[in-house]
């Protein structure tokens, strides 16, 4: 059975797919998405994702023509014509159609377009013995240029880093800011744990709003842990007893090294670990359910 992708409204097979080339997301990025999961038949934080997407767009000026409601159960509808009960969603917002010219007021309709499918971003070994990654030279965007807290089509910044750690041959790439503090790795955010208390850089440092970062920080409350936002630095990491990132995608991935530094003892620690445990556990009865048999 082909792929059902949904486009403004519509469930069209993969191969009937498509959108203009003088959309606005592919001229110039101009819109927003977002990256969802689906875990044992829900879309996890479904809610969480659309209010993120509604304030990426709000924070661009652009206009989505359909309610909240609707885009989740867009997203609920995308997910059954496919009949996934696991796996991916990508849900992107372009600009829409439009002239040669980057003026946003020449594209009179905004495109949605929703993805339901399955990923895999890191291979199982590096969520068994943890990942290696590095700081890279492209520092994060300021807040004050593109915020990085907009989830944009417009991610050069972050695939920049990318090809900077590609090129020295680690998975994922730390990003400073402008300043020299820690912001977050390219599609992932930074998390430390040193003398049982977790550490996670501040918003303001330059980080997505995660939505996993959320939940591990409400899961750590939960377990009891203190958790804080200080600004942070190379040197906190190279000193931590234990790291990790998380992301939709990545889900919670142990590092282990980082620029060379050893992180604790080299291996996944057992904070790490239990939160992970307890992440699992609020994936298997959290979000919107999509199939009701
Ligand atoms: N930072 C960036 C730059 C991202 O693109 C993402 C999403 N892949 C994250 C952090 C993690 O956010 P979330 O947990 O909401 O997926």
């Amino acid at each position: 059975m082909p792929m059902k992708v949904y486009i403004d409204g519509q469930l069209r097979d993969e191969s009937d797919a498509t959108i203009s080339v003088f959309d606005h997301g592919l001229l110039y990025g101009d819109g927003v998405f977002e990256g969802i999961r689906m875990y044992h038949n829900r879309i996890f934080k479904l809610r969480e994702h659309i209010e993120r997407l509604y304030w990426s767009a709000k924070a661009i000026l652009l206009e989505i023509p359909m309610t909240q409601q609707q885009m989740m159960d867009a997203c609920l509808e995308t997910c059954r014509a496919n009949g996934l009960r696991e796996g991916y969603i990508r849900l992107i917002v372009t600009r829409g159609k439009g002239t040669l010219g980057l003026d946003p007021r020449r594209c009179p309709k905004p495109s949605v377009i929703i993805i339901a499918a399955t990923i895999q971003l890191y291979p199982e070994s590096v969520y068994r013995d943890g990942m290696t990654i590095a700081t890279v030279p492209t520092t994060r965007m300021l807040v004050n240029s593109v915020n990085p807290a907009i989830k944009s089509l417009n991610y050069l910044n972050n695939i920049l880093a990318r090809i900077e750690a590609n090129l020295i041959g680690v998975e994922e790439a730390i990003m400073l800011n402008t300043e020299g503090y820690v912001a977050e790795c390219t599609g992932d955010n930074i998390f430390i744990v040193q003398k049982g208390k977790l550490y996670t850089p501040p918003l303001s440092a330059g980080a997505l709003y995660g939505i996993t970062r959320n939940t591990v920080i409400d899961c750590a409350r939960a377990m009891g842990l203190e958790v804080a936002e200080p600004n942070l630095t190379r040197y906190d990491i190279y000193t931590a007893d234990e790291m990790f990132l998380t992301g939709t995608a990545a889900e919670m991935v142990p590092v282990v090294k980082v620029d060379g530094r050893l992180i604790g003892d080299g291996k996944p620690g057992p904070v790490t670990g239990r939160l992970l445990e307890a992440f699992r556990g609020v994936t298997r009865h959290d979000g919107e359910v999509i199939f009701r048999d």
